[in-house]
């Protein structure tokens, strides 16, 4: 399984990058998890739209979905456009997205596929599992296991023994962790900071942790010191264009 990073900024995207968005691939299948802000000018270096197999969004913020507008344009205004791209998310997560354009246009473009807490389904050569992680609005963290290698990742979620439930023994846990130390009081259930995403890598066993949706101007370092305070595994921060092979 090879995970790339199209973007890792948390709430709008920096100069050059993009919010949340990841492409795994595994035996040619091409899944793409969240299409945030500015993500498919970064996808589009690396396939085609009409290459994507299947979409995976954790919750409905744009800051996680709101480039699934420009992937079905891509493909649904070629003058040959391909099969509807199969898009998973939680009922109702992609209400807003998908209404951006004229009523039918994007319409043969997607098949939607409603995921639920605890479930579990194939895409493509992936096995997923997703559970629903504490967020300001539902949320689905996920799980994905391919070639004997998983994949978890959190959407935006505040500390949760069920995020340590999800990633355990995972080879990669990729974290949101929009704050360094300390969580505004506002925001403490429903989003981490680095420390606390190290200290649930430790309890899950995860064999690397991967920090993403850095608040833009968090300094990378401190954020990888943080999470290290907690954690002795490797530690890495998300950045475009970074790539993992899990083998
Ligand atoms: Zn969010």
């Amino acid at each position: 399984m090879r995970l790339r990073v199209l973007g890792a900024c948390g709430a709008w995207p920096q100069a050059g990058q993009a919010c949340s968005g990841y492409l795994l691939e595994h035996d040619g299948f091409r899944l793409v998890v969240d299409l945030g802000y500015a993500t498919v000018p970064q996808l589009l270096r690396h396939v085609c739209a009409e290459q994507v197999d299947a979409v995976f969004v954790s919750h409905g913020h744009p800051d996680h979905c709101a480039d699934l507008n420009p992937l079905l344009r891509a493909r649904a205004l070629r003058d040959d456009p391909p099969p509807p791209l199969p898009v998973y998310a939680l009922p109702g997560a992609l209400d807003a997205v998908l209404a951006l354009d004229r009523p039918g246009m994007l319409a043969g473009a997607y098949e939607l596929r409603e995921v639920t807490d605890g479930g579990a389904f194939d895409v493509g050569p992936f096995r997923a599992s997703t559970r629903l992680l504490p967020h300001s609005v539902p949320n689905a963290g996920v799980r994905l296991t391919a070639g004997g290698r998983t994949l978890v990742y959190t959407g935006d979620s505040g500390p949760s023994p069920d995020v340590v439930e999800l990633a355990r023994g995972a080879d990669v846990l990729l974290a949101e962790a929009t704050h360094v130390d300390e969580v505004p009081e506002g925001s403490r259930r429903h989003l981490s900071s680095a420390r606390q995403a190290g200290r649930q890598a430790a309890a899950a066993d995860v064999g690397r942790l991967v920090l993403t949706h850095l608040w833009p101007g968090t300094d990378p370092a401190a954020a990888r010191a943080a999470a290290g305070a907690g954690y002795d595994g490797e530690v890495a921060v998300a950045t475009t264009d970074l790539v993992l092979d899990l083998r």
